[in-house]
């Protein structure tokens, strides 16, 4: 048996961060398709090139491309016996191609984190990524230790291009019409729960670390 787990959330609600958590403590790697579309980015490879277009407007890239570069990546050795996934699925048809490639046996559960879009937009106006190792800080509350550097592994620290303001309400834009009807989905298939995001992320991922079968200490 494989255990999936999904989070759902607004761009910036703080699935990068639970995601990492909750792959460090049940030891599941973390497979997050804006990572990968990243690198794919800064590597010049020609889905790279394709997606920077769309992703430096705050649109998704295509289901096609994402599809086939998530399937190459769970298909991995280290993704045997599950994934933790973060800013996938964003789209129906992506959510209907999950689905499809799951064995009866895997355990799906998904996470919605629930965030206002007031609060999206402050949160992205401070968030810093890491060139080195994409972990992320906010300068309003979660900020590195020292200024630009990460804590976790000496790298640059930069600003996302499609964090700037006009981006992020694109981004949002596009998550309330084509990711958000996906809680749906989850729902209806008995496989959601939705926790408030608003919260620290200690608090959230202590909901949502409780909320998963298999206690472990931490
Ligand atoms: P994220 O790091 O998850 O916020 O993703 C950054 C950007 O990558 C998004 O705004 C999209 O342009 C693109 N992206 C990431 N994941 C997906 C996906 N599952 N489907 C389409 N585009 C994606």
């Amino acid at each position: 048996m494989a255990r999936i787990v999904i989070l759902l959330g607004a761009p910036g609600a703080g699935k990068g961060t639970q995601a990492a958590r909750l792959s460090k403590a049940r030891s599941l790697p973390h497979v997050s398709t804006g990572d990968l579309l990243r690198d794919h980015k800064a590597r010049g490879t020609p889905l790279g090139q394709q997606a920077k277009v769309v992703m430096d407007k705050g649109g998704l890239v295509s289901d096609a491309l994402v599809l086939d570069m998530l399937a190459e990546r769970v298909a991995a050795a280290d993704c045997r016996e599950g994934y933790v996934l973060d800013g996938f699925p964003r789209t129906d048809v992506q959510a209907r191609a999950l689905e499809q490639r799951l064995k009866p046996t895997d355990q799906v559960l998904v996470f919605e984190l629930k965030v206002a879009d007031e609060s999206i937009v402050a949160r992205a106006a401070g968030r810093l990524a890491c060139r080195g190792c994409a972990s992320t800080y906010n300068l309003n509350g979660a900020a590195p230790r020292k200024a630009g550097v990460c804590d976790a592994c000496g790298g640059e620290l930069y600003r996302r291009s499609d964090d700037e303001p006009a981006v992020v309400r694109e981004r949002l834009r596009v998550y309330h019409e084509k990711t958000a009807p996906l809680v749906n989905f989850y729902r209806e298939r008995g496989l959601l729960a939705s926790l408030d995001g608003e919260q620290t992320p200690d608090a959230v991922f202590g909901r949502l670390d409780g909320l998963i079968p298999g206690k472990v200490k931490h």
